[in-house]
């Protein structure tokens, strides 16, 4: 606590950590009881391959709406599901919904679309994880090639050998695994290229504002060229403008994602997004300098 001088002020001050405590404590208690009650649904944000110019993949982002908080975002609620243990029945609810959706769209026609799932830390470290994304994978008929698990640099706490084994075992069923916001942590192109990764997301940070943003224009080049040499695939997240587009785009990335293409959409309209594409065509076409 910060004493003021003010006596107001310090009480403020002290009623606002209560709050925070007791909003803490209301979301940890209620988050299996809105499973149940069907409060968390999935917006879906459209990835685009740049050489065809339409959805390659889509990411389904988790939001809660709350039943006395209102809506409340994946930042705040995610790592307070990791504190109890909850972010692994909230993962088998993400998981389980997003291969629905996915099946729904390979049935409707749209064979070769893939999906791309945020798994936390706790979660990939939880022992049967494997196991129940082949179940999951079985259930809906999908190929393992069309999932694709989002990982961050994160999972680089715990000792090598342990993660080894864990990544050894997902990429075993077919999965395609991916290390989310590169960049932000600090770990090595090179180890995640050990660690078996088959695409790279580069984080919006070091997107925004390129190229004016010439730190950011000189870090993303280089980013790109060295997971290309490595062989690995880039995703730019976070494009907001048509001149970070154009950057990118010129610099190689094979994919992208950001509001400058579509925001995240609940699913019906993800479903008329996908449709309007495939009857106008690439919403997006960009010749690449290279
Ligand atoms: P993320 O996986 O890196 O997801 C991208 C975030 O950036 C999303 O925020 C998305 O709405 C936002 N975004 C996308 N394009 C743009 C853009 O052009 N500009 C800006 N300013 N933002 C953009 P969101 O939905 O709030 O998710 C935040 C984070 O929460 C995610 O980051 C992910 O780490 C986590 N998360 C979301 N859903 C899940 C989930 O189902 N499971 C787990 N474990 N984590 C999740
Ligand atoms: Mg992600
Ligand atoms: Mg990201
Ligand atoms: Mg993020």
């Amino acid at each position: 606590l910060v004493k003021t001088g003010k006596k107001n002020n310090y009480k403020v001050f002290e009623n606002s950590i209560q709050e925070q405590e007791e909003r803490k404590f209301l979301i940890q208690n209620s988050i299996e009881s809105s499973l149940s009650n069907g409060d968390f649904f999935l917006v879906y944000q459209p990835r685009i391959d740049v050489k065809t110019g339409i959805t390659s993949t889509f990411e389904p982002l988790l939001r809660w709406r709350h039943p006395s908080l209102g809506l409340i975002c994946p930042d705040e609620f995610i790592p307070l599901a990791e504190e109890t243990g909850d972010i692994v029945l909230i993962g088998e609810w993400v998981l389980n919904e997003s291969l629905q959706t996915l099946k729904h769209l390979h049935l409707i026609g749209n064979t070769d679309i893939r999906v791309s799932v945020n798994v936390s830390v706790k979660q990939l470290y939880q022992s049967t994880i494997d196991q129940s994304i082949k179940t999951m994978l079985q259930r809906y008929k999908l190929p393992p090639q069309a999932l694709e698990l989002e990982l961050t640099e994160s999972i680089l706490i715990s000792d090598e050998q342990r993660i080894l084994d864990i990544l050894k075992n997902l990429k075993s069923l077919g999965v395609q695994l991916s290390i989310d916001d590169f960049g932000t942590g600090n770990s090595s192109i090179t180890y995640l290229k050990k660690l078996n990764m088959d695409v790279i997301k580069i984080d919006r940070s070091f997107v925004t504002g390129v190229p004016k943003a010439k730190e950011n224009a000189a870090i993303t080049s280089a980013m790109i060229n060295l997971i290309h040499d490595l062989g690995m695939k880039v995703v730019c997240e976070g494009i907001e403008t048509e001149e970070e587009l154009q950057y990118i785009i010129d610099k190689g990335s094979d994919e992208i994602q950001g509001f400058y293409v579509s925001y995240p959409l609940v699913k019906k309209d993800l479903f008329q997004y996908l449709q309007r594409e495939a009857i106008n065509g690439p919403k997006i076409q960009y010749q690449s300098k290279n």
